[in-house]
């Protein structure tokens, strides 16, 4: 199972920003309203992943540390076909494989929490009782340390601490009902208040979270859309075409909450940037679209954020006229503004 579990890993866990990503989505999948994130050199040494969420129980603690175990994958060839479906359900397993694992999780009523470790042994250890709030604490040390291969195509700290911004840019973007609280080194990076329950989700996004996570000066260029049609709604800012940045990174569209890189919506976009200004400059947008859930094929190829719309060509014309008008109408207002 360790082998088959460094293959699996190969494919879910490429990097630091891997493991986050697959962290911080369990912690949500567990109902977190807050997540406590701390790195140490970029993650490579120490990745640790808090939350109040649901919690695992003693018996599940050890099933979810090594399901390979009792999988069926036993085969390339099954390995294979699991593979185009993402790996689901191999996150844990298959960072155990590739660095130290340690999980400490309190169900809501259980008298105490519950610690396993695993680092890439066949039998994940015992289960031990430990002290802990309801919730899950997850801590992954010496990432690649069995995998010096892997290891070696690690980039920059900067590089690697890049990636895990950018991913909780993404993630806290998505979920302003959650709190994040990252730290690297000690230093924290990221201060994210959730969203009371009372204020709308767009609201507070746009005030501070949307500042600390995109700057002050996209704020400050920042035009709200909020735009309707029949079945399709969408809502968020496209900065002023002013505001010019070189970098692509502050592209974030959202479909049904989920952060999407789709050829189509990239295209609409661009196309009603070039349409109004006439140049083709990288623009800057945090974008929610939303639609039944039926006319969207979000599992297309999900590591690759890919979506299928059923009405593509419906979709790309409500988001080139969205965008097309709100980027207009700030041209005749405001000047160049
Ligand atoms: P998947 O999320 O696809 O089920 P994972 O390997 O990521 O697979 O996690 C295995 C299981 O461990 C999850 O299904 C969940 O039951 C449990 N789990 C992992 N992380 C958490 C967490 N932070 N809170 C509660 N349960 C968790
Ligand atoms: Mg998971």
């Amino acid at each position: 199972p360790l082998l088959v579990n460094q293959i699996a890993a190969g494919e879910v866990i490429e990097r630091p920003a891997s493991v986050v990503k697959e962290l911080l989505e369990n912690s949500l999948d567990a109902g977190a309203r807050q997540i406590v994130v701390e790195l140490e050199q970029a993650g490579i040494k120490r990745i640790g992943v808090r939350d109040d969420g649901s919690g695992i129980g003693a018996e599940d603690l050890a099933l979810a540390v090594s399901r390979h175990a009792t999988s069926k994958i036993s085969s390339l060839h099954d390995l294979e076909s699991v593979a185009s479906l993402g790996f689901r359900g191999e996150a844990l397993p298959s960072i155990a494989s590739v660095a130290r694992l340690e999980v400490i999780s309190r169900e809501p009523g259980a008298e105490h929490g519950w610690r396993l470790s695993a680092d890439g042994t066949d039998c994940a250890g015992e289960v031990a009782p430990a002290a802990h709030p309801v919730g899950t604490s997850v801590e992954v040390r010496d990432l690649f340390y069995r995998v010096p291969a892997r290891r070696k195509f690690l980039r920059t700290e900067r590089t690697e601490l890049g990636h895990i911004e950018q991913l909780i840019r993404r993630m806290a973007l998505a979920r302003a009902d959650v709190g994040f609280r990252v730290q690297h080194n000690g230093r924290e990076l990221f201060d994210l208040r959730a969203a009371p329950e009372s204020e709308p989700l767009s609201a507070h996004a746009c005030g501070e979270r949307l500042q600390t996570l995109l700057g002050e000066t996209f704020v400050q260029h920042a035009l709200e859309v909020d735009e309707q049609a029949v079945g399709l709604a969408l809502s968020g800012w496209v900065a002023r075409p002013a505001f010019s940045r070189s970098q692509t990174d502050l592209q974030f569209f959202f479909v049904n909450g989920r952060m999407v890189r789709d050829k189509l919506v990239a295209h609409a976009v661009r196309q009603a940037f070039q349409d109004v200004l006439h140049h083709g400059r990288h623009p800057a947008y945090v974008l929610y679209l939303q639609l039944d859930p039926r006319q969207v094929d979000v599992n297309v190829h999900p590591a690759k954020h890919e979506v299928r719309f059923r009405e593509g060509r419906q979709v790309h014309d409500f988001l080139f006229r969205s965008l097309h008008r709100r980027l207009a109408g700030s041209c005749e207002q405001g000047g160049a503004q």
